[in-house]
């Protein structure tokens, strides 16, 4: 038996339920081969090696407070009425390997009741173990410090290694820092920087062809005619893509025409996958299964899924296709439970799974057709409980839905109504609105 004899549609086939068609999708996508990115096209892609550091950071011990560096047994009995007395003899400004030491002086090193007037970030001089701040010696009180000064007065005891930042304090030389699967953000950038990497060897992200199908669909920037609708499916999906961490690639519209179909596809050769939209449910044009079926390899027709149930997935020329419905909000549905993922996983990604939280229903829904049901909703936080509630209108195609509501509220497929007050799961596909639940 062919597989395509296997999901041709039947009346008796029961539908693939939601979690059982994306494994079976996700079965097919694996991590894309690593390249070594520049640092800054690294962020927000998964490490693809072990980073080990070559050298120390901070790589010389060093002064985390401009002062003076000091023996900290010289201030052991400093106080305001009988404050320390320590002869300066010398300045250390960040960015040279010693002090500049002031004339006369003969051992280049802290002798006792000896000090080195010091600025955040310069090494620690020799014999010093602790920096006082400016604030606790005598130049707190003048209006202008007075560099060339022979003394400074030391009015408090500083501990040994008190505002010195010892070599290695943050990454110490040969330790393992980042591992490979770890998203990077800001803060591994700058490590890598610290540590001399200005290449990274990353998952990089995967390319996205995008297709609109429709005879009726033009390109936004056309005046309508009669009976034409604008093509907006294809931006929705490029943006996503984007937010995801894809690189959108938009192919055009077909039209509901084979021979069309094939030219497209041919624009989609190099792609990571392919997201199609429309094309994929019983009307006598929709031609992109037929096109999946008979030209490539079809794998997936149809999901217990509410909106969004007539989409598949297959192959043409060995590049997966995910058909996903033309009715705008059933498109963006289907691929935030399928594309999404898909793309995550060819990103590197583990965690493929949106932000859940459970939240109580403020009014009935229906599910007499016992598919996953995922309602355009609104979740919001009152008091130290999350309520949810639907959009008023539910339709396929109103992209409005989506745009009043911040979530999808989750009704099992099990369930055939949903009555007010029940506790359901809520996928929030926008970390802001988790912020703003937890604020
Ligand atoms: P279909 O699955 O091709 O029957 O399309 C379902 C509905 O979605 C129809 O009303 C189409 O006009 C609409 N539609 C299809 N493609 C797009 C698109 N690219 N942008 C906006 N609406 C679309
Ligand atoms: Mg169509």
């Amino acid at each position: 038996m062919s597989s395509n004899a296997r999901f041709s549609p039947s009346p008796d086939r029961p539908l693939l339920d939601v979690d059982e068609a994306r494994e079976r999708i996700l079965a097919h996508f694996s991590p894309l081969s690593p390249r070594r990115l520049p640092l800054l096209e690294a962020l927000g892609l998964v490490l693809a090696e072990p980073i080990r550091a070559r050298e120390s950071v901070p790589p010389f011990t060093n002064a985390a407070m401009d002062g003076y560096a000091v023996r900290a047994a010289d201030t052991s009995q400093a106080s305001h009425a009988h404050p320390a007395t320590l002869r300066v003899i010398g300045e250390a400004p960040a960015g040279g390997a010693t002090p500049r030491w002031r004339e006369g002086v003969i051992h280049p090193c802290l002798q006792p009741g000896t000090a080195v007037r010091i600025m955040t970030g310069a090494v620690l001089p020799p014999g010093a173990d602790a920096v006082v701040r400016f604030e606790e010696t005598d130049e707190a009180f003048e209006a202008t410090p007075d560099r060339g000064r022979d003394v400074v007065r030391v009015f408090r005891p500083v501990r040994p290694g008190e505002n010195v930042r010892p070599a290695g304090e943050d990454i110490p030389a040969g330790s393992l820092v980042l591992s490979p699967g770890t998203v990077l953000g800001p803060a591994h950038l700058g490590i890598l920087a610290a540590l001399g990497y200005t290449w990274v060897l990353v998952h990089p992200r995967p390319e996205v062809a995008i297709l609109a199908t429709g005879d009726e669909v033009v390109p936004p920037d056309r005046p309508l005619e009669p009976g034409r609708i604008r093509n907006s499916n294809s931006y929705v999906l490029a943006a996503l893509v984007t937010q995801v961490g894809g690189i959108p690639r938009l192919i055009g519209i077909a039209s509901d025409q084979d021979t069309d179909l094939e030219g497209r596809f041919r624009a989609a050769r190099g792609a990571d996958l392919v997201l199609t939209s429309g094309g994929v449910s019983q009307g006598d044009y929709d031609r992109v299964k037929e096109f999946l079926r008979t030209r490539g390899r079809f794998e997936i027709w149809q999901v217990r899924i509410k909106p969004g149930k007539p989409m598949a997935f297959g192959f043409i020329d060995d590049v997966p296709v995910l058909a996903l419905p033309g009715n705008p909000v059933a498109s963006v549905v289907a691929f935030l439970q399928f594309a999404r993922p898909a793309i995550l996983r060819l990103l590197g990604r583990a965690d493929l799974a949106p932000i859940r939280v459970r939240a109580v229903l403020t009014q009935h829904v229906d599910n007499s057709g016992r598919r996953r049901h995922f309602v355009r909703a609104r979740v919001e936080r009152r008091g130290d409980r999350l309520f949810v509630t639907p959009v008023p209108n539910q339709g396929a195609g109103v992209l409005s839905g989506l745009v009043s509501g911040n979530c999808l509220a989750v009704i099992p497929e099990d369930w055939p109504e949903a009555p007010a007050g029940s506790e359901i799961e809520v996928e929030l596909y926008d970390p802001n609105v988790l912020q703003e639940l937890l604020a």
